[in-house]
C-alpha cells in the first residue's frame, strides 16, 4: 500500500540549502530515497526550495534563517505560521498516513496537539538538536499514544531526560549521498589544511582549532556562517549592529584575534562543489567540540570524502569515527597537537570504505520506513519499551 508522509522540514533554510544546513541536508538525502521505496512524500519547507517531491506545502518565500537567532519575541511568530500552515494541512486532507517532523520544539508541541484529534495521523520527530537547551520541555513530555521521537545518535538519547526517553523509537544515524560509492571514487590528492566545516559558534570549538593550526604549524581554513552572516563582507557591513548576536561575540572574542588570513583563514560559507573539494583535499578535519554533538552532519561528510577526522571524544563522535582507523579522538583538547600530526597514519580508503557501508542515504531511508510503518500500523511498543 502506498503510504504519504507529510516530512516537515521547517521554514529556516531551502532544502537542500545552499551552503550551511545540516537538517536540510538530511532531509534532501531522505526524500529521494523514501520516494525510490514507493513512498509519496508532501514536503513542507519554503518556496525557494527545490528538492523534487510528490508534492509541496510553503510558509514563506525563502529561508528565516537570518531571523532564527533574533530574542524570542521576534521569532516565534515564524516557527509558529509555518507549523500552522502544516496543521491546516493535516485538518482539511485524509490522504496523510504520517507526519515525519524535524523542527525543533514547536513541531513536537504543536504536532503532539493536534495528533489528539480523531484520525488524525502519526508522529515521528526527529531530535536533531542539544537536548540539555530544552530541559524544561522534554523532561514533562506526555504526548500520547501516537507521537513517537527518534535521536540522531545513541549517546544524545542517553543523555535525554527520562520522560523524552519514554517516547523514544530509538536513534538513526544520518547520512549524507557522498556516501554513495564513496569507496570507487578517485582519491582527492591531499594538499597541507586542515578544515573546520561548520557554523562558527563555541560548540564547534573554532577558537580551539586556531590556537592548535598555530601551534602545530599547518593550514587551517574555516568555513561556515558566523551566526545570519554568510561571508566575512556581510558581517563587515552589519557593523555594530551584529555585536548582540552570540555567535558574533565569540567569533570577534575568541576566534578572529587567532584568525590572521594566513595560517589560519575564515572563508564565509562554502557550498557544493568547493565544500567537497575543500574537506576532500584536507589532510584532516576537526572537531575540538565543546558540546555534545548530537548527529554529526560534517563528520560523516569528511569519512566520505576520506578525510580523517580528529576531535574531542564527545557526542556522537566516538558512534561515527573509530578511533586509529578512521580518525584520532582525545579526551583533552591538549592532546589533539599529537593526533593531528599523526592524521597521515589513518587511510583515507578506510574513510571512505566505512561511510559507503554506514552512512548511504538508502540505508537510513530504510530505518525510517520502518519506524513509520511501525507508527502507522499501531505495532509501535509501549512507551518506554524502546527507550535509549
Ligand atoms: N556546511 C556547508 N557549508 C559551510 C558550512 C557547513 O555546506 O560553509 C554544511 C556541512 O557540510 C553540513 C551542515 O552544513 O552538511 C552542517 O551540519 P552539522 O550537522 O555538521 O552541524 P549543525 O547542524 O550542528 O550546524
Amino acid at each position: 500500500m502506498t503510504r504519504t508522509v507529510l516530512m516537515n522540514a521547517g521554514p529556516w533554510l531551502p532544502v537542500p540549502p545552499d551552503g550551511y544546513g545540516g537538517i536540510e541536508n538530511v532531509v534532501a538525502a531522505l526524500v529521494p530515497e523514501l520516494r525510490r521505496r514507493g513512498i509519496r512524500v508532501l514536503l513542507a519547507t519554503v518556496a525557494r526550495s527545490t528538492l523534487p517531491a510528490d508534492e509541496r506545502l510553503t510558509s514563506f518565500p525563502g529561508g528565516q534563517f537570518e531571523v532564527l537567532q533574533r530574542p524570542y519575541n521576534q521569532v516565534s511568530g515564524v516557527a509558529h505560521a509555518h507549523l500552522h500552515a502544516v496543521v491546516r494541512a493535516l485538518r482539511d486532507r485524509h490522504d496523510i498516513d504520517l507526519v515525519h517532523d524535524h523542527v525543533e520544539v514547536v513541531g513536537l508541541a504543536v504536532l503532539a496537539a493536534a495528533a489528539l484529534a480523531p484520525a488524525a495521523p502519526p508522529v515521528l520527530h526527529t531530535l536533531h538538536w542539544d537536548l540539555h537547551k530544552h530541559a524544561d520541555f522534554y523532561s514533562g513530555l506526555d504526548a500520547g499514544p501516537r507521537v513517537r521521537v527518534n535521536g540522531v545518535s545513541a549517546s544524545q538519547l542517553d543523555r535525554a531526560p527520562a520522560a523524552l526517553r519514554r517516547h523514544s523509537m530509538g536513534h538513526v544515524h544520518l547520512a549524507t549521498p557522498l556516501a554513495v560509492g564513496a569507496d570507487r571514487r578517485p582519491l582527492a590528492e591531499k594538499a597541507g589544511h586542515a578544515v573546520v566545516m561548520g557554523r562558527i559558534t563555541p560548540g564547534k570549538g573554532q577558537h580551539l582549532a586556531a590556537r592548535l593550526a598555530h601551534e602545530c604549524g599547518i593550514d587551517l581554513v574555516l568555513a561556515g556562517p558566523v551566526g545570519p552572516y554568510q561571508q566575512p563582507a556581510d558581517l563587515t557591513e552589519a557593523g555594530d549592529a551584529a555585536a548582540a548576536n552570540p555567535d558574533v561575540r565569540y567569533w570577534e572574542d575568541e576566534v578572529r584575534p587567532l584568525v590572521d588570513g594566513i595560517r589560519v583563514r575564515w572563508i564565509g560559507t562554502v557550498a557544493a562543489r568547493e565544500r567537497n573539494s575543500l574537506v576532500a583535499s584536507a589532510r584532516v578535519a576537526l572537531f575540538p567540540l565543546q558540546w555534545e554533538e548530537p548527529g554529526g552532519t560534517a563528520v560523516i561528510e569528511s569519512l566520505a570524502l576520506g578525510t580523517p577526522v580528529v576531535g574531542l571524544s564527545r557526542g556522537c563522535l566516538p558512534e561515527l569515527v573509530e578511533h586509529g582507523r578512521t580518525g584520532w579522538l582525545a579526551k583533552s583538547p591538549d592532546d589533539l597537537a599529537a593526533l593531528v600530526q599523526a592524521a597521515g597514519q589513518i587511510d583515507p580508503r578506510e574513510c571512505r570504505e566505512q561511510a559507503a557501508r554506514r552512512f548511504t542515504p538508502a540505508m537510513m531511508a530504510a530505518r525510517y520506513a520502518d519506524l513509520y510503518e511501525q507508527l502507522i500500523s499501531g505495532s509501535v511498543p509501549r512507551a518506554g519499551e524502546h527507550a535509549g
